[in-house]
């Protein structure tokens, strides 16, 4: 029997535009995403049975063919009917440590180092771009997570435009446990709400997403200067979010409130709310301070630091 044990780190928006309707339904996007080294284990083995199966011990997570993770492999079992029978089944446990419904990819991650196991399990030989198109037709998410570090997304956010990596930002992380937000309800809403706003034309949108490559938060990003990508942060679905989930916006301000931090922001559709600080010392500092200030065991806090790196083989 062959396994492997696979780290799949969460991402975060440090830029999160959208800019235009697309035909298939979807948002055309500009986001500059981060991996961040709070991660989920996956370990994934053969099994003699042709069948697929998950496991996970998260009570929010399904453990069915819903599960993203258990999608990629039949996405892969699709594709690759031969290595299948050759190989066998896939058995595949989760172990869950990045907030769920959390605007931090957890799925699309679990669903990356599926894809990347699953091509070492079945000797398949797959580069990583191939890896990242097959992810590409599961989740708009899923070709950042493979590779991660800090890139440029487009188009549904699945055309990635690699940046200088970010090492080292150290980040203090907030979530309320029952708290959840569907990406698909803050899509919606901001279509409802702010969709006459759009760019219509093409050639338009093309030029809007040159000017987020060529703008200030990407030279800060160059520059690998926290202080000024701190300023920079931009997430259009706070637009939505916030004044719906009041307790998101009481986070959002006490971290601004908070002398250490260089910025703060929702990640993704939320409801995770991220601070930029300098160091590890600070962030323990912040997180001590709002854990002081709202005591609530329903908030989970987790000091972490931007990564370089997507999905990682740890053995
Ligand atoms: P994104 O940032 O890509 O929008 P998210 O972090 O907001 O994703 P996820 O943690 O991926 O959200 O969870 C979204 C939904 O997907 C949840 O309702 C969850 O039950 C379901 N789900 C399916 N498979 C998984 C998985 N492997 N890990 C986490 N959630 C999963």
């Amino acid at each position: 029997m062959r396994s492997y044990t696979l780290i799949a780190p969460a991402k975060i928006n440090l830029y999160l535009e959208i800019i235009g309707d697309r035909p298939d339904g979807y948002h055309e996007l500009v986001m500059i995403l981060q991996s961040i080294n709070l991660a989920d284990k996956i370990n994934i083995r053969t099994i003699s049975d042709e069948i697929i199966r998950v496991h996970c011990n998260h009570p929010q997570v399904p453990a069915d063919k819903t599960n993203l993770a258990c999608r990629a492999a039949e996405l892969m079992a699709k594709q690759f009917p031969e290595a299948l029978a050759k190989y066998g089944g896939v058995d595949i446990t989760v172990e869950k440590n990045i907030p769920v419904a959390a605007g931090l990819a957890g799925g699309s991650t679990n669903a990356a180092a599926v894809l990347v196991g699953v091509d070492l399990l079945w000797n398949l030989g797959l580069t990583q771009t191939e890896i990242e198109e097959l992810g590409a037709s599961l989740g708009s998410d899923i070709p950042f997570c493979v590779g991660g570090g800090t890139a440029i997304a487009t188009s549904r956010g699945e055309q990635l435009a690699p940046l200088p990596s970010l090492d080292h930002i150290y980040i203090v992380l907030a979530k309320y446990r029952s708290l959840e937000v569907s990406t698909a309800w803050a899509y919606k809403t901001y279509r409802q709400e702010f969709g006459s706003t759009y760019i219509r034309n093409t050639e338009d949108l093309a030029a809007r997403a040159a000017a987020v490559h060529s703008g200030e938060i990407v030279k800060a990003i160059v520059h690998k200067n926290a202080t000024e990508i701190a300023q920079k942060l931009h997430n259009d679905l706070e637009r939505v979010v916030l004044p719906t989930h009041p307790q998101v916006m009481q986070l959002r301000e006490l971290f601004a409130t908070q002398p250490e931090v260089l910025g703060t922001m929702m990640s993704g559709s939320g409801p995770s709310v991220f601070a930029l600080v300098e160091s590890e010392q600070q962030a323990q500092a912040v997180k001590q301070r709002v854990r002081e200030a709202i005591p609530d065991e329903d908030l989970e806090l987790f000091v972490t630091r931007t990564i370089t790196h997507g999905i990682q083989i740890a053995s």
